[in-house]
Parts: C-alpha cells; structure tokens; sequence
C-alpha cells in the first residue's frame, strides 16, 4: 500500500504516518520525490482496511492500495520518471541511450573495431558477452574474464560504458570488477537468487524480459531487485515467443508505453534479439524510439557472416552509423536527443 503526502505535509505528519505504520507492525519505505513524499507500507496487509486509518492523518492526500504486489516499480511509489546516472551519462531522461557492439567478446581486435565505431555514432555503451547464454551446448559459451578484460581496454579507449551478461554469482563477482552495468539475461529474469545477488552490487543493472514472461512478470522481477535497495534498474523488452514464425521472437512494442504508464523506470528496447533477423533491426529500433523507449541496445558486428553468436541478427558498423543518422530524426520529432 501507498501513502501519499501532499506537498504541504510537514516532517511530522510524515514521521507519524511512519511510526503507524511501524506501530501495526509492517516496514515503512519512503521515497523523498521533487514534489512530495510518498510512504510505501512494506507487508502484506488487508488493504481495504488498512487504508481508511491513514487517510484520516494529517498530511495524507491519498492511499494508493497496490494490486498485485507492484511496489517500488509503480508510478504510485515515484510519479516521475527515474533517471538512471551511470558515470556520464543518464538513461531515462531526455536523451535517447543507446548501447551497441557484438553479441559475443570473441577478440580485442573485433572489440575495437566496434567500439571506435559505435562511439564515432553516438553510442554511449559498448554491450559484449564475456558468458554467453546460448540455445545450444555447441554454441561459442564466451571468453569469460578474457572477455571482460578486452571490454574494459576498449572502455579505457573509448571512454563507453561497459554492459555485459551474468548468469551465475561468481561471473557476478568478476563483472562488478569489469562492468558499468550488469545484464540479467531473458532465461534468468525469475532466478530470484541471482536477481538478488546482482542487485546487492550496487551497480545499474539492466533486467530483460523473459521470452515467455508478462509484463508484469518482469516488473515483479524489478520488484525483487528495488527490494535490494537497489534503484538504477533498467527494463528491457527484448522480444517474446508467440505462434509467429518468420521471426524467432515477436518485439513487443506495445510493452513500452504500458511498462512507460505502470512504471518509473527507464525502458530499453533491443530489436536485435527481438526479431532475430538483422533486416528487421532498423525498422524496430525507429519504432521502439517513436513509442517511447528510452534507449536501444542494437547488435553490431565488424562481419556478421563470421560472428561466433548471433550473426544473424547483427549489422555492420556502417549500417549502424547511418542508423544513428535516422535515429536522430525520430528523436527530435518526439521532443527527444540522442
Ligand atoms: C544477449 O544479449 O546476447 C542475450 C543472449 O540476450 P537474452 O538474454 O535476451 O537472450
Ligand atoms: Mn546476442
């Protein structure tokens, strides 16, 4: 449930909502916004009646109870948009934030060739799998800390950001050493054990939706790390299974300005894994920014054919520069920069 305090409410009326919150025995969150505080009561509790004994406090504008356990992702918790500051840059404001590079780290040379490009376009984050997550035994399983080490040297280069994938606590450890921001990949958005390890890091982190997971299933993930403490969570959309077969994934678009309307959070799509198909990624990638999307996460490759992961889906550097051409317009007629 959610308490909010109108703008004029005094410390005190806000330390007395606390402290009944506390007396009935529950866990109070507060959130300190632009505009007025709101209290989260942590807990289960019968809703309906606990909120009739806040409403009458002093300073109390509203009680918001919270259907289905959305929480600290709710837009009730934080009315506006959170924004996400990672050293430089910040996602979830006006500028569009747009992460690219290989599926796979497979060289340093490949890295580089990349990352140069990426950046000279207005990448802001360079993306790489140090620990892939493949369909198939046979498929390349990533570098691992050789990977990570190749993806810090192209930061120390370039000055991008790093994001990279996890699946287990220990590639956790490694990554925090390495890594800006930490990847939860589709498979892993519900282990709930790994969620937690990642998010008690501290660093951003950017969370994918299960390819057979609801909207709320991923808010509900996000749910699991804010209740780390940690608040520089991304969402990402990055393609579900349906009965449509020309593409091994369908991009959900519409999930953006739902996940935009029930949350705070900043929302990234990738169209290079939620279509699969390389043809398909710059259409997505305009659309994702016309909807609403906070940023991108694009695959690119210096020669796809001979990728060791997802060449199939990823574009050369050229094509990812005169993507960011075109990007840009969009940006600017729906009153973004990028
Ligand atoms: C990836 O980013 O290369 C990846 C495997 O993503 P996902 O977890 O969404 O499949
Ligand atoms: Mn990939």
């Amino acid at each position: 449930m959610i308490i909010i305090m109108r703008r004029s409410a005094t410390e005190q009326n806000i330390e007395a909502v606390i402290a009944k919150i506390r007396d009935m025995g529950f866990e109070a969150s507060v959130s300190h916004g632009t505009e007025r505080v709101v209290v989260g009561l942590v807990g289960k509790c019968r809703q309906m009646d606990a909120a009739g004994q806040f409403r009458s406090l002093p300073g109390v504008e509203d009680v918001v109870p919270v259907t289905k356990r959305l929480f600290h992702t709710s837009r009730h918790y934080k009315k506006e948009n959170s924004l996400i500051d990672i050293e430089n840059i910040q996602v979830g404001g006006e500028e569009i934030v747009v992460m690219a590079g290989p599926c796979a780290v497979e060289r340093s040379d490949q890295v580089f060739f990349t990352a140069m490009a990426v950046k000279e376009a207005g990448a802001k984050v360079i993306r790489g799998g140090a620990f892939k997550t493949q369909d198939t035994p046979e498929d390349f399983p990533g570098l691992g800390e050789q990977g990570l080490e190749i993806l810090n040297e192209a930061k120390k280069e370039t000055g991008l950001l790093v994001i990279t994938e996890v699946k287990t606590p220990q590639e956790v450890e490694l990554a925090d050493k390495y890594a800006d921001i930490i990847q939860i990949g589709a498979r892993y958005m519900q282990s709930y054990d790994l969620l937690a390890c990642v998010a008690e890091r501290g660093k951003p982190i950017m969370l994918r939706r299960g390819i057979m997971s609801s909207v709320e299933e991923l808010l509900l993930s996000a749910e699991y790390l804010m209740n780390r403490g940690n608040n520089r969570i991304m969402l990402c959309e990055r393609g579900i299974r349906t009965f449509e077969t020309l593409t091994p994934y369908t991009l959900d678009l519409c999930a953006v300005p739902i996940l935009k309307r029930l949350s705070h959070l900043p929302v990234i799509v990738d169209p290079s894994h939620g279509t699969g198909d390389a043809r398909y990624v710059p259409a997505m990638a305009k659309a994702a920014i016309a909807c609403g999307a906070d940023g991108l996460l694009i695959e690119v490759h210096p020669n796809p054919k001979l990728a060791l992961s997802h060449g199939f889906q990823a574009i050369e550097p050229q094509q990812f520069i005169d993507l960011m051409e075109e990007l840009r317009a969009i940006a600017r007629a729906v009153g973004r920069r990028l």
